[in-house]
């Protein structure tokens, strides 16, 4: 093959990816035909990939139109969501239906940072003390070395856990609109770069796994990262019964022996019915970073009978999401975001309360489609 390694080998133009591809066929012998043809300018991918040959393409749908009236998204959307995944758009839709015309959703954000946590050597208990009493001394010159790596970003807090020998400086940003993983790597870098000239202490590494990305984790389940949304909605007892076809009564018990019960018999962090699918269809639309459906996955689902109605909650403790940077400048994610009006600046939030209404939507339905015994006869008909 012509090209091999990494950073010299962003797709740059046509040509590049073209040639490339040509190479990756006559490597593997396998025709790359549709995997070529594609409709954007591959430079506007330079940032997001290397060694591009093309794209691969999911179906794209939409599920709505949802209303929803939270503090940031107020109003009716259509939501874009990629899968492959026969019925989740379809069920999804229902839940939406059943919750707009139960007067929609409610939602809102209770917390919202990015973090990024780097592990230090140092030389034992005193060592991490005289550590964490200089960073509690020089947050003036912390804050600036923050400010000389983003102009977007801003230093909320940093925590600190000593074990031993290791330091863990767990760091919490506000990041704008952004997601602000890259944003919150390369400040913490520079913050670690001046602790380890002033102290001695020695950064082992960037992300010493307590930040916690991608990985299900018990602090971001507690403490939040990226932005802790809550939606809520009450669907009176008549919309349950004729349009659910189950009752308010029997919606609450499946919620709790299968997602509360359950999820404790088997240690799941958080306790939902399939919040991934929709935070993965939707991350995937609009060009977040789909790994980072781990901190979605931990959603709580609860329900309630309230005078008789079904009262529903999804409290998503992790929503990594951003409305600029990775993934969402990409011609169709822009596209998509577009549709709920959630590109650019100024979006970030209203965009997470979208995501959490249309966890929210998908909960009720499964929930209610297992309550009325309908779940496999669903799939069968339009999953196969
Ligand atoms: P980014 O694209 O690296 O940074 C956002 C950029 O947008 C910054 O240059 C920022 O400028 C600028 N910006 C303009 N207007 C903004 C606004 N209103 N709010 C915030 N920023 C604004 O994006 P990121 O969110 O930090 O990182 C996302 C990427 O990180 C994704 O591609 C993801 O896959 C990847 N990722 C990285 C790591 C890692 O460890 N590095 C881990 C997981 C994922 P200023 O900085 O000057 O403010």
């Amino acid at each position: 093959m012509a090209e091999n390694t990494g950073l010299k080998n962003r797709g740059k133009t046509k040509s590049d990816v073209d040639e490339r591809r040509m190479a990756a066929e006559e490597f593997t012998g396998a025709k790359l035909e549709t995997i070529g043809s594609y409709g954007f300018d591959p430079e506007r991918a330079s940032k997001n990939i290397e060694n591009m040959i093309g794209t691969v393409q999911l179906p794209l749908g939409y599920a709505g139109p949802m209303k929803i009236a939270g503090d940031h998204a107020q109003g009716e959307f259509l939501i874009p969501l990629a899968t492959t995944e026969g019925a989740l758009v379809a069920s999804v839709s229902r839940g939406m239906s059943v919750i707009s015309q139960s007067g929609g959703a409610a939602a809102s954000v209770f917390d919202d940072f990015m973090t990024r946590a780097p592990v230090l050597r140092v030389d034992g208990i005193k060592h991490s003390r005289e550590v964490m009493a200089w960073i509690d001394s020089h947050i003036e010159e912390i804050d600036e070395a923050v400010a000389g790596t983003t102009s977007h970003g801003k230093l909320a807090k940093i925590e600190c856990f000593p074990d031993g020998r290791n330091l863990f400086l767990r760091f919490s940003f506000s990041t704008g609109d952004a997601m602000g993983m890259n944003m919150a790597t390369i400040a913490s870098e520079a913050v670690c770069r001046l602790i380890e000239k002033e102290t001695g202490a020695v950064m082992v590494s960037v992300s010493g796994n307590m930040c916690s990305d991608k990985k299900p984790a018990a602090i971001n389940m507690i403490s939040g990262r990226g932005k802790t949304v809550i939606a809520e909605a009450t669907i009176p007892k008549d919309i349950v019964e004729s349009k659910l076809h189950t009752t308010a009564e029997a919606v609450v018990e499946t919620n709790y022996r299968k997602n509360l019960v359950g999820s404790s018999m088997a240690g799941i962090l958080g306790a939902n019915a399939h919040a991934a699918n929709m935070v993965a269809a939707i991350y995937i639309a609009t060009g977040q970073d789909p790994a980072q459906v781990v901190g979605g996955s931990m959603t709580l689902t609860t329900c309630e009978v309230v005078d008789g109605d079904l009262y529903i909650c999804v409290r998503m403790p992790a929503v990594e999401v951003g409305t600029v940077g990775g993934g969402t400048s990409l011609p169709c994610q822009s596209e998509a975001l577009e549709m709920i009006g959630c590109k650019g600046e100024g979006k970030a939030k209203k965009f997470s309360e979208i995501v959490a209404a249309t966890v929210l939507a998908g909960e009720l339905s499964t929930l209610a489609a297992q309550a009325a015994g309908q779940l496999g006869q669903a799939h069968k008909a339009l999953g196969r």
